[in-house]
């Protein structure tokens, strides 16, 4: 018999108080409905929250993939991890350049290395000897993302950015799925690492939850993101969405801001945010879609 299914996208924790966001919007709808066709057709989880992150990406309305922005020498270095929660299996990419979708480049070291992450020249050397679609004109390709305008970029260093995307999903044979992809966070440093491509941290799944998180990442390295999500479940018994508000608590208690979509094992979806916004969306078999900005 098939169980329920659902997925889970979010566009970045932040919102700019006055700036249009309608086709943040639109794109979210549009996306998480062909993403519950998919899953009501018998896609894996895994299947459906990378390509919902490569869409996410491909979009440039977000601040990764084709919206990421620059590091403070006008590179764009990406950060990107994909889990798979029944088979305990993760891959990730972080401080890669040239790749049209970093998640894509984190699916093929998950299937195709020993290792779960590649880092800087190694990841992106991998990117080019394993035919993964390359930028070919940078100049052309990046967009300013949705909401995002050059002063922020200057202005925002080392602050919340504004569009990691990731995607969270339970499909019908339950089993869970997460996937984080970001350009990272605002004038960050060269080679600066968030959270995001960290399996554990900025995107987990096991048998229970899958977890995608974003915010300033280094307050999540330091609460343990979506992991202490799980284990705070695995261990003290918390549902979903209580276990997401204590790991929330302990980055807010050290300062950081941002938020983390999760999924349960019965294709519940929960979010939290303690930051200005969270841009979300979710569509299952259960209940109603919804989307979601502030
Ligand atoms: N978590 C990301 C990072 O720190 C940024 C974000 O979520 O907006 O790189």
């Amino acid at each position: 018999m098939t169980k329920p299914f659902a997925l889970a996208l979010h566009g970045g924790a932040g919102v700019n108080p006055g700036r249009d966001y309608a086709e943040v919007e639109a794109h979210l709808r549009t996306l998480v409905e062909a993403g519950k066709k998919r899953l009501a057709a018998g896609a894996s989880a895994l299947d459906a929250v990378e390509w919902a992150v490569a869409e996410l990406e491909a979009s440039g309305l977000y601040v990764a993939g084709r919206g990421a922005a620059p590091n403070k020498d006008g590179v764009v270095e990406f950060d990107a991890s994909i889990m798979d929660g029944a088979a305990m299996r993760a891959g990730a990419v972080c401080a890669i350049q040239d790749v049209v979708s970093p998640v894509k480049a984190a699916r093929a070291v998950m299937d195709k290395t020993p290792h779960v992450l590649l880092a800087g020249a190694g990841a992106t050397h991998f990117a080019h000897d394993h035919g993964l679609e390359l930028i070919e004109n940078a100049a052309q390709y990046f967009r300013m993302p949705i909401g995002v305008q050059q002063a922020d970029i200057d202005a925002e260093a080392a602050e919340l950015s504004h569009g990691t995307v990731g995607a969270v999903a339970c499909d019908e044979r339950g089993r869970l799925a997460a996937a984080t992809s970001t350009g990272g966070t605002f004038g960050k440093r060269p080679g600066r690492v968030g959270d995001t491509p960290i399996p554990g941290i900025g995107t987990w799944a096991d048998g229970q939850m899958a977890g995608s998180c974003t915010g300033i990442g280094e307050y999540f390295i330091l609460a343990g993101g979506a992991g202490d999500v799980a284990a705070r479940m695995r261990y003290a018994g918390l549902a979903l969405e209580p276990a997401c508000h204590a790991m929330l608590k302990t980055v807010a208690r050290l300062g950081g801001d941002g938020g983390i979509i999760a999924m349960s094992a019965d294709a519940v979806p929960a979010f939290a945010w303690n930051s200005h916004g969270l841009k979300r969306a979710a569509a299952g078999a259960l209940f109603p879609t919804l989307v979601g900005i502030t």
